[in-house]
């Protein structure tokens, strides 16, 4: 969520923002890839497409719902009883456009988010194809202990500076090749640290009507001058997100915001149709992750005596709400804290409530049972990340004396990126749908594929595919950054 949400827990301590004068942490991107600004210069195609009366180029229209939850199964529905046959947003029969959309193109079972799962860090690993430790952007809050610094996602002259932001997002590397770009509001700086801004931009804004974000959209398809419109569009859009937190997935108005999502779909799509420029555009819809039920939950406190008691005053940060990533003021012993959160997190009142895992930062001397961040959340090797993270599970809402009971809103997200109720939407409709569904074979992709109705669904994928993927539709992979995406991913699904 954006400014004047509520996603984000008060600061433990009050400070003030302070100008960042350094660069951020450098940090090894473990990636893969194209040559990165190698020495050759790849030509892009410059093949053009006409709708009847313009020339256009390809061009994808890129839009994220917050907050769009897209459940794995209901398999899991002793321990998470919400996970009924309407959990995931889809398929509540309040989006029909959408669901027609996604039988005219396809749809994955669902994409995955990147640990934590949390607005800010989603998005840059959306923009970038890369896992949080590389992008930089650990949370929506958190803590610089290099510059001395906080993050603050909701705070625009601290949110807006370069410094913060590692990688490049898909604009800019569509700005190298040499294509127009346009962005409406996609969490993100307005300029990188390497300069590039996008072609056409427009600042965040919060409330600002759904009609007001296509007529935008649309002003820029129509630009009548082939080399002046845009080929890559960014929407983004919190309204769902906020109705999820102010009162909870299941709700009458996350349900009103949904029928409202599906209008704006059918209107884009309809726009783009009578057009004629389905053959030309692919519009594709994600979100950044999904959203759990939190209205009841369990508190835990962690300055209790049977957890770290008094040490609790050490704690001079604690990023990543529902997560605590904890710093300490100079001087503390890691280790006697870590034991302590370690030992309480093993006893039987504690257990399967919250997890302790230490990062790379962490250097508090060895405890035989100590977790390390598990791998699979690529989430460890930044300085950025706090030494010890403590990780609820959903259901449990962790917290101290003088924080309280007043932190949690009804929905939350944040968790374990492989929670069923965290899982992302993405659906497609355009040339690359279409693509797919005459090229790709079942057996390649293990996907569903009902010749009744079309509905076409690809396996659930993880999101930093996704920047590969908009480089491949914008025929300027030769120009992709290293990032974390799988090379030849999509090659079961595109024959270009
Ligand atoms: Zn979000």
């Amino acid at each position: 969520m954006l400014p004047n949400g509520d996603e984000e827990r008060p600061l433990l301590e009050d400070e003030d923002v302070q100008v960042l004068t350094a660069l951020a942490a450098l940090v090894v991107l473990a990636v893969g890839g194209a040559a990165y600004f190698g020495s050759q210069q790849p030509t892009r195609s410059t093949e053009r497409f006409s709708n009847g009366t313009h020339e256009f180029k390809r061009t994808v229209i890129l839009i994220s719902i917050d907050g769009l939850r897209q459940v794995i199964s209901c398999s899991h529905s002793d321990s998470y009883p919400y996970l009924n046959s309407s959990a995931s947003y889809l398929d509540r029969g309040l989006t029909p456009h959408l669901l027609d959309i996604s039988k005219q193109g396809l749809r994955a079972k669902y994409m995955k988010p990147v640990f934590p799962t949390l607005t800010f860090p989603n998005h840059w690993a959306l923009m970038t194809g890369l896992y949080v430790e590389s992008h930089g952007i650990v949370a929506n809050n958190f803590w610089d202990p290099v510059t001395n610094t906080e993050f603050w996602y909701n705070r625009f002259e601290s949110m807006s500076l370069a410094d913060w932001w590692l990688g490049e997002p898909m604009w800019e590397t569509a700005g190298r090749a040499g294509v127009v770009t346009a962005n409406q509001m996609w969490p993100g700086p307005p300029v990188t640290l390497s300069g590039a801004s996008p072609t056409y931009f427009v600042p965040w804004r919060d409330k600002v009507p759904l009609q007001e974000k296509l007529d935008q959209i649309l002003e820029w398809v129509d630009i009548g001058d082939v080399e002046k419109r845009p080929e890559l569009i960014l929407t983004y859009e919190p309204s769902l997100d906020q109705a999820g937190h102010a009162t909870g997935p299941m709700s009458a108005l996350v349900n009103e915001i949904l029928a409202k999502i599906d209008v704006f779909a059918r209107d884009l799509h309809h726009s783009l149709l009578s057009r004629n420029l389905s053959h030309i555009v692919d519009v594709v819809f994600v979100s950044d992750h999904g959203m759990g039920d939190t209205g009841e939950v369990e508190w835990i406190y962690l300055d209790g005596d049977d957890i770290l008691g008094e040490t609790w005053n050490n704690v001079t940060h604690y990023d990543g709400w529902p997560s605590f990533g904890l710093r300490f003021v100079e001087g503390t012993d890691e280790r006697v804290v870590l034991e302590k959160l370690v030992h309480a997190s093993n006893e039987p009142q504690f257990s399967g409530k919250f997890q302790v895992y230490i990062t790379d930062s962490y250097a508090g001397g060895y405890l035989e049972e100590a977790m390390p961040m598990p791998p699979r959340y690529h989430f460890s090797e930044n300085e950025r990340i706090a030494p010890i993270w403590v990780v609820p599970t959903l259901g449990c809402a962790l917290t101290s004396k003088k924080l309280g009971e007043k932190g949690m809103s009804i929905g939350n997200h944040g968790y374990d990126n492989e929670e069923s109720a965290m899982q992302a939407i993405f659906v497609v409709h355009g040339p690359f749908s279409h693509g797919a569904k005459l090229y790709s074979t079942d057996t390649q992709t293990s996907a569903w594929h009902s010749v009744i109705d079309g509905t076409y669904i690809i396996p659930g994928f993880a999101n930093v595919e996704l920047y590969n993927l908009v480089m491949r539709l914008l025929g300027i992979e030769a120009w992709a950054a290293p990032n974390n995406g799988t090379t030849g991913f999509w090659d079961k699904y595109v024959d270009l």
